[in-house]
């Protein structure tokens, strides 16, 4: 069984920054009939967070469809693309003469949802997240690899707290910063059902829209609306970070006729 897949997406500089270093890609690979929704965050100093959320986003669904990925089970095929895409950004960071002297250190977070047939793989770094919202409820499906979580998880701090804290944007764990990283891949893939919508965005949009608010939008307007309005929003309240959405909507059973 597969299901119609509609995607929708909308990246934004925000107010205050001079540049967008949150990168969105969303394909569909029609050999594999798997949609692939990548965003990513980058970080570093002029030019440098740029490129390392394009070089997350690009190597990233590369490794996820190059042909020797295929044939392996997906939570194998994501650990590679994100492992690959560490590598990279280290890399370009760090090779003798690279083309950003000043890129070193440079880093991105990354969300990433495989939809495949009838279930949802979903693999991350960083403090960009996933949410599934269904038509009673919104659920955040990745938990931020960052000291406020662990704050919020001790019950150290509430919610309202966490988004007000100074030391919100500061992460443990990223692509690009280290030779090595450890990807959280989802261990289970998430069912799909028809109705089911999924929602990637970067913490410009979760540090300035509550989860409600995400929720009742994304439920009462078409994808792509829905995507102008939520980064509409997080500009009205101050933009202060680029902010990037991307939403997939799980449509209508297709019958495969062979
Ligand atoms: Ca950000």
């Amino acid at each position: 069984m597969r299901y119609q897949v509609i995607v929708a997406q909308q990246s934004d500089i925000g107010l205050e920054r001079k540049e967008n270093q949150d990168a969105v890609e969303c394909v569909y690979d029609e050999r594999g009939d798997c949609h692939l929704l990548v965003v990513s965050d980058g970080m570093g100093g002029a030019a440098c967070g740029s490129l390392a959320s394009r070089l997350a986003v690009e190597t990233i669904s590369d490794v996820f469809f190059d042909d020797g990925a295929r044939t392996l089970p997906v939570d194998t095929r994501l650990n590679r693309a994100l492992i690959a895409a560490n590598h990279r950004i280290w890399s370009e960071a760090n090779s003798p003469t690279p083309k950003q002297p000043s890129c070193r250190g440079m880093g991105a977070t990354c969300v990433v949802l495989a939809l495949l047939k009838d279930n949802a793989y979903l693999a991350h770094v960083g403090d960009s997240r996933i949410y599934q919202i269904r038509p009673d409820r919104i659920v955040r499906l990745t938990r931020d690899h960052s000291q406020i979580q662990r704050l919020l998880d001790g019950g150290l701090i509430s919610e309202e707290e966490a988004q007000r804290h100074p030391g919100r944007g500061s992460i443990e764990r990223a692509l690009g910063p280290r030779e090595i990283v450890k990807p959280e891949i989802k261990p289970e893939p998430v069912p799909l059902r028809e109705g089911d919508t999924f929602l990637l965005c970067t913490d410009g949009l979760s540090g300035l829209v509550h989860d409600e608010e995400i929720f009742s939008i994304v439920l009462n307007a078409p994808s792509q609306q829905a995507c102008v309005t939520l980064v509409g929003l997080a500009k009205q309240r101050g933009g202060y970070d680029n902010i990037t959405v991307a939403i997939a909507r799980i449509g209508d059973e297709v019958t495969r006729t062979f």
